[in-house]
């Protein structure tokens, strides 16, 4: 007996640059707090400067991002030009995903982040308040 059947597809389209070979990538990690954040802090910011959006395991695992934007040893592996890391801690199994990256550049409110070790330049800062922030820097 055949339990399955096809019943139609969806290609998720969309203007973004790739992941894998995005000239910028900008992640956010559990600290965004829910999908609706996820998009809406970074969303703004990402179009702005045509980067690719990626995640941690831990926004994935939450619901706040797809799988397929998952960076890390067991998601996607980049070295983009910049990558920028918003609420991210910085655990390992994500930096496998990162370290290559050309410039690294670290948002965390926490001074003692992990992060901060593999960053070229890193923010301490609320990133609800930092991410518009930079964007309207950057619009002006
Ligand atoms: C076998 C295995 C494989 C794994 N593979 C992966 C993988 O491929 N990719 C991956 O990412 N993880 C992977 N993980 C999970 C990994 O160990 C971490 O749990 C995960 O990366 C943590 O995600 P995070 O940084 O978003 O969350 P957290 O560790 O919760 O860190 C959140 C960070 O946000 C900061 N923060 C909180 N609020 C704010 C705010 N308002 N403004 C600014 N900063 C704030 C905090 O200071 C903290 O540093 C794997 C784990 C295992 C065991």
């Amino acid at each position: 007996m055949n339990l399955t059947s096809w019943k139609s597809e969806k290609i998720n389209k969309s203007d973004r640059p790739a992941l894998i070979d995005a000239k910028i990538v900008i992640s956010g990690g559990r600290s965004l707090g829910s999908k609706e954040n996820f998009d809406k802090v970074l969303s703004p910011l990402v179009d702005e400067v045509g980067a690719a959006l990626g995640a941690t395991r831990a926004a994935v695992d939450a619901g706040y991002a797809p799988n397929e934007i998952q960076v890390g040893q067991t998601g996607v592996v980049v070295a983009p030009e910049l990558y920028m890391a918003v609420g991210v801690s910085g655990a390992n199994q994500h930096v496998y995903g990162m370290k290559d990256s050309r410039v690294v550049v670290a948002i965390n409110n926490d001074p003692d982040a992990t992060i901060f070790q593999f960053a070229d330049y890193g923010l301490v800062a609320d990133l609800f308040d930092a991410i518009p922030e930079i964007n309207k820097l950057i619009k002006e």
